[in-house]
């Protein structure tokens, strides 16, 4: 910079000369002139004309001077310029240095720290590894650039405890550790391709395969315990930091040191239930899954509910591990947690060895029925082919260290560009809660991005998006689950992945298991709330309603999914669906059912509070209000109820019921051919009862009467079913002349029951469950016999 303004100085000077010499030049002509002309004229012009001259030189010399002061002036500044620099550069060096031999003392301390040799002769274990066919994880790109390093960011994890790291290389380090801060809070600058978030982990499996307890443990916390009923209902979310995860896979680091740090920031673990019901919640808590632990109980195998989770990971393609758990169940298992599941398993006696290989192999066996390949994870010849298996106890905490650093090895190679981070928000409500002090706040799983406070956010409501502003962002103590906790840390931003509580107002209405989105301008927060009514208007109309059935009302999207799936199963049909508090305009909806039967007018109110006029509402109305925290519970008091109207109503109905049957009669066993006719039957199809109405077809469809009593072997029945031959007292009903065998029908005319349009809606509305399938078909056999539409 300065040579270039010494060069531009000195041809600058070089023209000043030129044209002092110029003038010079013109100067001598012009005197030559006047000399030439003095002998004759002096001439005034001719003296304007020198005076000219001289002040153009005196000018030129002038500037020459001032030309001359300003280069020695930028000379003097490019000098002073490059001696800051200088220094600027030698503190810099000083500060990289500085932070290098903190983070190589922070590892040893740790014991993370590889030297270059040590790191050579790991890479020697592995290839030996490799030799004697023990799987080491293919390199990827991100393990290729060098050892990976954790970026202490310390300032930063204050602000998160899950928050994002870059690897680098420990011999790039070409940035110092504020600037990397920088890069990371400055949404512009962050360089996606290198940096990890934390993954987030869901837990699923057959109920009792022990998910909660292996949460627990992961968390070292006591969930189960607190859950109604004893199983999780809804969405909870733990922030493991990485100090964490570090001193739980202490016994495992040569795992993870195959890649020679860590370099995700801590887990986020979605708490995802795992019966068959919650079908959908735990879609909903797949679908923000990166990566699943399948829990598979090492007793009982593969269960229905293992079959069905593994169908929805590969759905889902989610990558997933399997923590082939309650190992401490072998006989005479020694436990160990402080030493990696694999030196545990060949320190046990040989007939718990014999134990573990039998049962393990059954379920080897179990999972190629399902399609896949699956290995113990030290054994693993292929983790791309291979489906990784961990054996654990999450009672005795054997293993638990393993799982995790699996967990770790493998976000840091299969998913590391699944879970780059990213600036775009992407964030998902999971629950709403009033908490007192703070008014309704909502629980938000922050997968990317940013959050502010002050920040414009934009949430799914029972009434239509909410816009508000947040006024607080807080988070959970470490390793809390955040609907365990009432210790939070407040924050000014948080930055994903994490769970964040936000308060905030007019959340009182907000809907859980949708987005959150955050905007800037007007324009933005239009678009996003068409954005989330249109979320919204698909998931309601995704459910399948009927024509007839019960209301439900749930507190979250996720709870009513699920009481939705349970009913499904139940096969209770559902009318309509509502989240929130009861209110009067949903008894109105309800009571429309009263039209239809009284046993769909009900609304089944999950979790959620009833208001006091919505509740006299449905006193006049006549329609039924159930209410209950526990979706078992709820349904069962619905079931109960509906039995009841059953029973009532079989009571009310029952001599109205006719059940279908196809009597032949055995002409040898007539005992009285006049009322009460008394003959020996074989039943051809269907089933007679006492009361059962019995007509001839063939002969007009006359009418015989009831079946008064039924006797086998000298014993009365009450009912007798196809294939029987029992003897049967028909009295007649009516005061016509008396129909008699022999004269009116005979041994060669079928016997068959009367029925009608209403005996048949009867029958399907009370007694379906007296009837077969084959019954079924008789009665469509008998309509067509006598003309019913
Ligand atoms: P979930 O329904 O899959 O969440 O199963 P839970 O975590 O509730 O566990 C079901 C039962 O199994 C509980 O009584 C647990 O104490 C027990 N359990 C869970 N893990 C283990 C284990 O590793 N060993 C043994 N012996 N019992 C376990």
């Amino acid at each position: 910079m300065s040579n270039k303004n010494t060069k531009m100085s000195l041809s600058k000077a070089t023209n000043v000369a030129e044209e002092i010499n110029n003038i010079d030049t013109t100067e001598k002509k012009a005197n030559d002139k006047i000399s030439s002309k003095k002998k004759n004229v002096p001439n005034s012009k001719i003296l304007n004309l020198i005076k000219e001259q001289q002040k153009a030189r005196k000018d030129a010399e002038l500037k020459a001077d001032e030309e001359a002061k300003e280069n020695q002036r930028l000379q003097e500044e490019s000098d002073r310029k490059k001696q800051e620099e200088l220094v600027l550069l030698k503190k810099k060096h000083e500060k990289k240095r500085e932070a290098k031999k903190k983070r190589i003392q922070r590892q040893k301390q740790e014991g993370l720290y590889l030297t270059k040799e040590q790191r050579e002769k790991h890479y020697r274990a592995q290839i030996q590894f490799e030799s004697l066919g023990i799987h080491v994880p293919p390199r990827t790109n991100i393990q290729q650039s060098g050892i990976q390093k954790r970026i202490l960011y310390n300032d930063f994890q204050k602000t998160n405890s899950t928050c994002i790291t870059t690897p680098l290389t420990e011999d790039e380090d070409s940035s110092d550790e504020n600037s990397d801060e920088e890069n990371i809070c400055n949404e512009d600058s962050v360089q996606t391709k290198d940096i990890l978030r934390a993954p987030v982990i869901c837990v699923l499996g057959h109920v009792d395969a022990g998910k909660t307890t292996i949460l627990d443990n992961l968390r070292r916390t006591h969930v189960q315990d607190n859950e109604a009923g004893g199983i999780t209902q809804q969405m909870g979310a733990t922030n493991v930091p990485l100090d964490t995860i570090v001193e739980r896979t202490k016994m495992s680091r040569k795992l993870i040191s195959r890649q020679g740090d860590f370099m995700i920031p801590g887990l986020l673990i979605i708490d995802t239930p795992g019966h068959a019901i919650f079908q959908n919640l735990r879609s909903r808590g797949s679908s923000l899954c990166d990566l699943a632990i399948l829990v598979v109980d090492i007793m009982n195998g593969l269960q229905a509910q293992t079959i069905e989770s593994i169908r929805l990971l590969i759905d889902r393609q989610t990558p997933f591990i399997i923590a082939l758990n309650k190992i401490d169940l072998l006989y005479g298992w020694k436990s160990n947690k402080e030493k990696d599941v694999e030196s545990v398993l060949e320190e046990q006696d040989s007939f718990t060895q014999d134990h573990f290989e039998k049962r393990y192999d059954e379920i080897i066996v179990q999972f190629a029925k399902q399609g896949l390949n699956v290995a113990l994870y030290y054994k693993n010849p292929n983790p791309n082919e291979y489906y990784s298996m961990v054996p654990t106890s999450a009672r005795s905490g054997d293993g638990m260290g393993s799982l995790i650093a699996m967990i770790v090895e493998t976000s840091q190679t299969n998913l590391a560009k699944h879970i780059s981070y990213t600036n775009e928000l992407q964030a998902t409500v999971m629950e709403v809660k009033a908490i007192h002090g703070l008014g309704t706040t909502i629980d938000v799983a922050l997968i990317n991005g940013c959050l502010s406070v002050g920040d414009k956010i934009i949430v799914g409501g029972q009434e239509g998006p909410i816009v508000t502003q947040i006024r607080r962002l807080l988070i959970p103590e470490s390793n809390q689950e955040l609907r365990d906790t009432n210790q939070y840390e407040n924050k000014d931003k948080v930055m994903g992945t994490c769970v964040v509580k936000i308060a905030a107002r007019d959340l009182e209405k907000s809907l859980a298991g949708l987005p959150l989105f955050m905007a800037r301008t007007h324009d933005e927060i239009d678009y996003f709330k068409n954005e989330i009514e249109l979320i919204l208007t698909t998931v309601l109309n995704s459910f399948k309603l009927k024509d007839n059935g019960v209301y439900i009302q749930a507190s979250t999207l996720g709870s009513l999914e699920a009481f939705l799936e349970l009913l499904k199963i139940q096969k209770i049909p559902c009318s309509g669906v509502n989240i929130g508090p009861v209110h009067r305009k949903d008894v109105l909806r309800a009571s429309t059912q009263l039209e239809n039967d009284i046993k769909w007018a009900t609304i089944l109110a999950f979790d959620v509070k009833i208001e006091k006029d919505a509740q006299d509402y449905a006193k006049t109305m006549g329609v039924k209000i159930f209410q209950n925290d526990e979706i078992y519970n709820l349904c069962s008091m619905y079931v109960a109820y509906q039995n009841q109207l059953i029973k009532e109503n079989q009571e009310k109905y029952r001599h109205l019921a006719v059940f279908p049957c196809k009597l032949k009669i055995l002409p040898q066993n007539i005992f009285n051919s006049r009322d009460p006719i008394i003959c020996g039957v074989r039943i051809e199809d269907g089933f007679i009862k006492i009361g059962t109405p019995i007509c001839v077809p063939s002969k007009d469809g006359i009418d015989l009467g009831r079946i008064a009593s039924i006797e086998m072997n000298h014993k009365s029945l009450d009912i007798a079913r196809k294939g029987s031959e029992v003897c049967i007292k028909i009295v007649s009903t009516t005061n016509d002349t008396a129909k008699m065998y022999g004269r009116h029908f005979d041994k060669d005319d079928i016997l068959m029951s009367k029925i009608s349009r209403e005996s048949i809606d009867i029958v399907k509305a009370y007694f379906r469950d007296e009837m077969q399938e084959s019954d079924w078909r008789l009665i469509i056999e008998l309509k067509k016999i006598f003309n019913i539409v």
